[in-house]
Formats: structure tokens, sequence, C-alpha cells
């Protein structure tokens, strides 16, 4: 039986991407070897890159004097590699949750950090509101989908200072404004492709203020230059990560993939609420993730949280149990989520409630 995949990350992935991939391990480009016996060098490889930056471009509408780039390292090299190329005095940062956190603490080592906002009294719980981002910051960093909490920053905000996210988790999951963004970047492994890839988006007036020398490799610069080749990339994940955006392209893009992922949020938010043994953990639906929904036993129900979870897989429901962080139940619903898959949780939870009444 083809299992439900909720992994948060790494997670599903479409089946064109997998059965692509499949295809180019035991013969790349018809190049009668492997793709991962091949020079990053090869004109066949350079080809993959050059045309997962061109539909980078095309599906996200990445205006003109913008970069993007493939690294190693994951986000978390990324929460130390901004604060080197851009922090000069001080940043602003808001607080939403356990990769924000870990992204402060990075940016503490170069220079002034002000948390403009957290959320961190209620558990990370909802989107800060209201706060005030220093004009003399040299950017302001948000995380705009909290993969661990299930809350998510929905529109592009407003910021007088280059604005810099942390995409991880949503990035593709619906049309954004690029041009009110400096940076944005992310893992792969949560929406595009298997672990081993970062993606970089970076404004390159953004680049050579700050003072300090960096060193090569931590560069954006070195990358820029040399088109993601100043060393080996990820050659195999940057390959599977071009399937997901040919997919992606087919599908209609970010628009259609938007109203998708609204349509199956929506649905099993609105399971949790009407079903009695579950309550969601974000109480405000504008701050909830459609990416990561979250939800918890409700009062008096609290005892069937591992039967639940035991029952769900029995159905064929994989990576439901929520992070130890916030506990319960955490369903992933990324962009290769079917939404077929939505309704066949949505019947495992009728099911469970059915027995127990
Ligand atoms: C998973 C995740 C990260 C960490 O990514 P790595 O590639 O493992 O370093 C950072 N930020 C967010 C929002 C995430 O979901």
């Amino acid at each position: 039986m083809k299992k439900h995949n909720f992994y948060a990350g790494p997670s599903i992935l479409p089946d064109y991407t997998i059965e692509n991939t499949i295809e180019a391990l035991k013969d790349f480009a018809g190049m009668g070897l492997s793709l991962l016996e091949i020079s990053h060098r090869s004109k066949q490889f350079v080809a993959v890159v050059d045309e997962a930056v061109a539909l980078f471009k095309e599906l996200l509408q990445i205006p003109e004097g913008y970069s993007v780039i493939f690294l190693g390292g994951g986000a978390s090299l990324q929460f130390c590699m901004i604060p080197y190329n851009l922090l000069g005095k001080k940043a602003a940062y808001l607080n939403t949750g356990e990769w924000a956190t870990k992204a402060i603490k990075e940016a503490k080592m170069f220079g002034e950090v002000n948390v403009v906002g957290s959320s961190e009294d209620k558990n990370f719980n909802y989107i800060p509101r209201g706060y005030e981002i220093p004009k003399d910051a040299d950017y302001f960093h948000i995380t705009t989908n909290n993969t661990i909490y299930g809350t998510e920053i929905l529109e592009d905000i407003n910021s007088p200072v280059p604005l810099v996210a942390d995409m991880s988790s949503d990035i593709f999951s619906r049309p954004i404004d690029i041009s009110k963004y400096a940076i944005i970047y992310g893992g792969a492994q949560k929406n595009l492709a298997p672990a081993g890839v970062t993606f970089v988006i970076i404004k390159n007036d953004i680049l050579g203020k700050v003072e300090r020398s960096i060193p090569t490799m931590l560069k954006y610069s070195t990358h820029i230059s040399k088109e993601s080749m100043f060393n080996t990339p990820p050659v195999l994940p940057i390959f599977a990560a071009l399937q997901t955006l040919k997919w992606l392209k087919n599908m209609g893009g970010v628009a259609e993939m938007e109203k998708i992922n609204i349509r199956k949020a929506a649905l099993l938010y609105d399971e949790i609420e009407r079903n009695s043994l579950f309550k969601p953990t974000i109480p405000a639906k504008e701050d909830r993730s459609r990416m990561n929904v979250c939800f918890v036993m409700n009062e008096g129900f609290e005892q069937f949280e591992k039967e639940f979870n035991d029952f769900a897989t029995e159905h064929g429901m994989i990576g439901l149990k929520g992070h130890r962080s916030v506990g319960g139940f955490r369903a992933s619903l990324y962009n290769a989520m079917p939404y077929e898959s939505v309704e066949a949780l949505v019947a495992v939870m009728q099911k469970f409630e059915n027995l127990k009444k």
C-alpha cells in the first residue's frame, strides 16, 4: 500500500521527481552514466543548474538584479552566512519559533541584534504584530513558515530595511512579491528536493557593504560569480529540485498551487474544529500555517493521543506525530501532497471519533 506521507521534512515529493531521479541514477541525460558518477562541470549537468535557476526565476517572477544560487550546509548555515555578509552594526529579527531562535543566536556573534517581536511567551502559537522595525538596522529577518509550531506569515510584509526571509518550508506554496525581499533562502528538503541543497535568492546590490573579511566559501559573491560552481555543488538534490520545478510548472505554477494549498488546509482545519476529539494549537485563523497543520487531543480526550497515532499509522498515515516541543500531531501538507491524502486523513479522524463515541 502506498502510504500517505505527512512528514515535516524531509518530506513528500512528487512521483515525477522520484521517477525521473531514479532514471537519472541509472542513465543521466543519455550519457550512459549515472548522475552519481559524472562531472558537475559536464555540459549536461551545467544545463541542469541553468534550467533550475531559470525555472526559479520564471515560477517566482524574480525581477532583474537578483541571483539564485544553490549551496550546501542547509538553511542552518544561512543563519550565519546572512549576518556574516550583511550585518555591519545592527540587525532586526522576529522570533517566531525554534528556527528563528537559532538564526538570532548566530547573528549575535556578528553584531547587535534587536528582536523586535516574539511569540515565545505563548510557545510560539501566534505571529507577533504591531512591532517596529528600526530604520537603522542593516536588515530585518523573518521566518515565514514555522514548521515546528504551525504558524505562517502569509503576506509579504513591508519593511523599511532589507527583508531577509527563511522560506524553507513554504517556498513555492504561494506567489510572492520578490521585490519586497533582499534575501529568501531555505533548505530544499521540505517542499522541493531531497536533503542536501539550500537555495538562496539574493538581491545583488545588498552585498559588499560590510567591512569584515569573509571566508571565501561563506561569501555570497563567490557563489554568485561562479554560478553555484565554485566547489562541487550537491548534484543529486539539484537534479531532483529541477524535476520538482518542472512538475510545478506543469501543475500551473505557484498561483495554482496556492489554490490547492488553501483547499487542503481548509479541509483539515475544518475537520479539527468540527471533530470533538481534536483541537488546533494555533488559535488565530490568520496565523495558521497551510503547510504544517498542528493539532492536539481536545480536553478530556488526552489519553487517546497514542491510540490515535497508532490508529492513523494502521490506516497508512505516516509522520503525524507532532514535534516534541508541541506534542500532539502535525500534518505537513506540502505541495506534493494530494488533496486525496488530506481527505483520507479526515476520514480516519472521523472513523476514530465514531469509535470513541
Ligand atoms: C527545516 C528548517 C530549517 C533547517 O533546515 P536545515 O536545512 O536542516 O538546516 C530552517 N528553517 C526552517 C523554517 C525549517 O523548516
